[in-house]
């Protein structure tokens, strides 16, 4: 019915508006330049970057787009993204910088994929974790989340391997062990349902999404957030279409 579908676009629109308006690099600089001055989509600061260890002239040296996440120094003519900030603050790689954003984000433990993960997780959880999550679409992390699992336990995948990909696992354990291995396609949410769900808990201060944010998009620039996919060089990137 036309009518119907009328609604559904407003609400869509609506939507689309409440996601651009959580999504927002101001509260990630904000909760490391508080003092900041915020005119016309930019910060401007003194520059609280340990390394660069300003002599303090009182003047702003620190200027962040906040349309698109991008901070530059000019003491020390240095920019970058919202990671390569965390990284400068917190005086760490991007690799670690993810670990740390996870743990600030309330990860009890965090042991990065590959290596040892297996065995590391495997003492943490004293003999497996009862639920395992692969969210990478890896499917190397994939079989390392079913080695991790505890007997009786289930492992979920939320990632989009590449179709070629395949996963061996020994096929006694799903029997012996009572083992159970399940995909999970966009968290299996019913969007209508869930998605303001989120909202809520996003507003409540429960689910901070905006701080794993790392980039954001124009649709013609796609290939480039693929590129860094594949770098391992964002956490989350959006699209923006407008
Ligand atoms: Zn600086």
């Amino acid at each position: 019915m036309p009518g119907e579908s009328a609604s559904r676009r407003e609400r869509l629109t609506a939507l689309r508006a409440e996601i651009k308006r959580v999504i927002d690099y101001r509260s990630f600089y904000l909760h490391y330049c508080p003092n900041a001055h915020l005119s016309g989509g930019r910060l401007q600061t003194l520059c609280p970057i340990p390394a660069h260890a300003h002599s303090g002239t009182g003047h702003p040296s620190l200027s962040v787009d906040l349309t698109r996440g991008l901070f530059h120094c000019f003491s020390r003519d240095e920019g970058g993204d919202a990671i390569r900030f965390y990284e400068l603050m917190h005086e760490v790689k991007f690799s670690r910088a993810v670990l740390e954003l996870a743990r600030e984000l309330g990860a009890s433990h965090c042991v990065a994929a590959g290596g040892d993960a297996v065995a590391e997780i495997r003492s943490i959880t004293a003999g497996g974790a009862q639920t395992t999550i692969e969210t990478v679409g890896n499917e190397l992390v994939l079989a390392q989340a079913f080695a991790a699992t505890r007997r009786g336990g289930t492992t979920v995948t939320a990632g989009l391997p590449h179709p070629s990909k395949m996963l061996s696992v020994p096929a006694v354990s799903l029997v012996a062990e009572e083992r159970t291995i399940k995909g999970s396609y966009m968290g299996s949410a019913v969007p209508s349902r869930d998605i303001p769900r989120y909202v809520a808990l996003y507003r409540a201060g429960l689910l901070p999404v905006d701080r794993l944010l790392t980039h954001r998009l124009r649709l013609d620039e796609i290939n480039a957030g693929f590129d860094r996919l594949a770098r391992g060089e964002g956490v989350r990137q959006v699209v923006l279409f407008d």
